[in-house]
């Protein structure tokens, strides 16, 4: 069994991330191993302090890590290299639109929400002629897309094993063409993270369930590259006296501060095993 932490270190970490990492963390007392990955692709948001700050943050609450931590900054030229692989099979497309371009066209009546709250991109840039893309590949700023409708149709029907709950059906036709590089970085999350959970070996990816509509995309990516399957846990999120969900304007929840407050670490990490959580917090599906 491995399993694995990947915090982006475009914050301070919080009650939620302590979670996570404790029940991923779990995985070394029955023998297994536990990695760390770094997501910081995002090179305008990703900050050595808050790394810093995490790795402290982790060791505070009493969890070590195998080998060293991998960075994403550090694997970019394994996600140009399955981008090229998926290009050359003719399933992604260079796409132009600007944010504005896409909410002009959402506006329109087909416009649909995805299941992530976001909106399916309308597929605007997926019949451009190829010397039109050539022409505005050397000249225009543009993200790739995956052309869903094609690699679903090579794909066919597929399934994940979420613990507790057996094999659950993947839908990633309904987040539409997803965006696998972005203008501002070479690999969007997804395929990243796809690609990351396949290289380190990992058995089961343990994390929230805001990220169980992303299982789809990635489950789809699997097919396409060849990748092993993990097993998933998607678990409860932290939830703040207010009810919702905890995010970085929560600093009250943060691990610096309940440390600075004299909070026990290894304590909050065996409270928080054990699905118990500081007076005021509490798990809810999302
Ligand atoms: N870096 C992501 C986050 O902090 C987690 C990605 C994952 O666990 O797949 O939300």
């Amino acid at each position: 069994m491995l399993t694995r932490f990947a915090p982006s270190p475009t914050g301070e970490l919080h009650l939620g991330h302590a979670y996570s990492a404790v029940l991923a963390h779990a995985a070394r007392r029955g023998g297994g191993r536990f990695v760390l990955r770094i997501d910081d692709i995002d090179g305008s948001r990703s900050r050595e302090e808050y790394l810093a700050a995490a790795l402290t943050d982790l060791a505070w609450l009493g969890i070590f890590w195998d080998g060293d931590p991998v960075r994403q900054s550090q694997r970019l030229a394994s996600y140009q290299a399955a981008l090229d692989d998926l290009r050359a099979r003719g399933l992604v497309y260079p796409c132009f639109c600007t944010r504005a371009d896409i909410a002009a066209s959402l506006a329109a009546p087909h416009g649909a929400p995805d299941h992530s709250g976001g909106a399916i991109y309308p597929g605007t840039c997926r019949h451009l002629s190829d010397e039109e893309r050539a022409r505005r590949i050397a000249a225009e700023p543009h993200c790739w897309r995956l052309d869903m409708a094609k690699a679903t149709a090579l794909t066919g029907d597929l399934e994940w094993e979420e613990q507790g709950q057996g094999l659950r059906r993947a839908d990633p036709a309904a987040h539409g063409d997803v965006v696998l590089a972005r203008k501002d970085a070479p690999a969007s999350y997804h395929l990243a993270s796809t690609l990351d959970d396949a290289a380190m070996g990992v058995t089961h990816v343990i994390r929230g369930a805001d990220l169980t509509a992303s299982t789809d995309v990635h489950r789809l990516l699997q097919a396409l590259l060849g990748l092993p399957v993990p097993r998933y846990r998607h678990h409860a999120l932290v939830c703040g006296p207010d009810g919702r969900r905890l995010a970085k304007r929560d600093a009250a929840a943060s691990l610096a501060s309940l440390r600075a407050a004299g909070t026990d670490g290894p304590a909050l990490a065996a409270d928080l095993l054990g699905h118990r959580l500081p007076t005021g917090y509490s798990l809810r599906m999302p």
